[in-house]
């Protein structure tokens, strides 16, 4: 396994994902907020550095990006003229991973200038959430060339449960839009049931106790419903501009596939609304506070 890893963004996902990387690694980490970094680092143990500079990852084997959109990992990775990014400054034979939910056809445009530095480049974005991320249970989908991804599968095991190899540069990214835009949409429909069922006068708590035993289920019920729409925290650690996002990219897949996709365009309509009315920090759970705030 490589020795010297890179981990940039340390947000709610990353946060919890270094601090599984095996203590016997050197672990480089950076955040555009140092302070975060800082702290993240005084709770690991093994040799951790925090940079201040990406010239500090040129003895990086292995790099690993958490950051919320392909527009801010192009701009790590590629920077621009006056100030040339990550994959200027590692080695050549280096890996640079992509674990962010980025851009498909971006991916694959970054993975080709990777190639022309001699850097490798995987896509292995991850579902299961904060909760996933803290016990090392996500799933982890990878698209990339088959030698990088068995170069990196004893890393990613340690973040997760199930690493799949899903296809090459961009599939990962490409089946977690699809994925999420699915997760977007029952999303949708269980706050709509849920705020229906409350107009009838059933309890939220006892519709919850059942649906999530019945074929209404899902993990939204299992848990988002009950870490943060029961309770009323609407703190489930996900952004809702994030999961707007994922709807984005997953319906430029449905749309240039020429799909059949009634209900996706509604639910990304739906998504569209919800970004626009809520506040700019608000939390995935938010969704459902917002179809609650239109009952009567
Ligand atoms: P977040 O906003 O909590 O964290 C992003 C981190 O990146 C922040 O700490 C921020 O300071 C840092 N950052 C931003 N720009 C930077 C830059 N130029 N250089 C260095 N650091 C920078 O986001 P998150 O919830 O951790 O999500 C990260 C990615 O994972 C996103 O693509 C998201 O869609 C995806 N994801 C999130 C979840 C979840 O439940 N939160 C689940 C699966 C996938």
């Amino acid at each position: 396994m490589d020795k010297v890893v890179g981990f940039i963004g340390l947000g709610a996902m990353g946060s919890k994902m270094v601090a599984h990387l095996p203590a016997d690694t050197h672990r480089i980490l950076f955040d555009l907020d140092t302070e975060r970094a800082q702290a993240i680092a005084k709770g690991l143990s093994g040799a951790v550095s925090v940079a201040t500079t990406l010239d500090e990852f040129a003895k990086a084997q292995v790099v690993i990006l958490m950051l919320p959109d392909s527009a801010v990992v192009d701009a790590v990775a590629l920077g621009q003229a006056a100030s040339p990014g990550l994959i200027h400054r590692l080695a050549p034979g280096s890996l640079l991973i992509d674990m962010s939910s980025s851009d498909p056809m971006r991916s694959q445009a970054l993975a080709a200038r990777a190639a022309e530095c001699g850097i490798a480049f995987l896509d292995a974005p991850v579902s299961g959430g904060t909760v996933g991320a803290e016990k090392a249970t996500l799933a982890i989908m990878v698209g990339g060339e088959a030698p990088d991804v068995e170069r990196a599968r004893g890393l990613l095991r340690c973040m997760g449960s199930q690493v799949t190899h899903v296809g090459g540069h961009g599939a990962g990214h490409a089946l977690k839009g699809l994925n999420n835009l699915l997760a977007a949409t029952i999303f949708a429909a269980t706050s709509e049931v849920f705020a229906a069922g409350e107009r009838f006068g059933l309890d939220p708590a006892v519709m919850h106790q059942v649906i999530n035993a019945s074929s209404g289920g899902s993990f939204v019920t299992n848990t988002i419903w009950p870490r943060s729409v029961l309770p009323k925290t609407w703190n489930f650690g996900f952004a809702l501009g994030l999961m707007h996002k994922d709807v984005g990219i997953g319906m430029s897949l449905v749309r240039a596939a020429g799909a059949e996709a009634r209900l996706l365009e509604e639910s990304a309509a739906l998504w569209d609304e919800a970004k626009k009315q809520a506040a700019s920090n608000a939390d995935l759970s938010d969704y459902a506070r917002l179809m609650m705030s239109k009952m009567p």
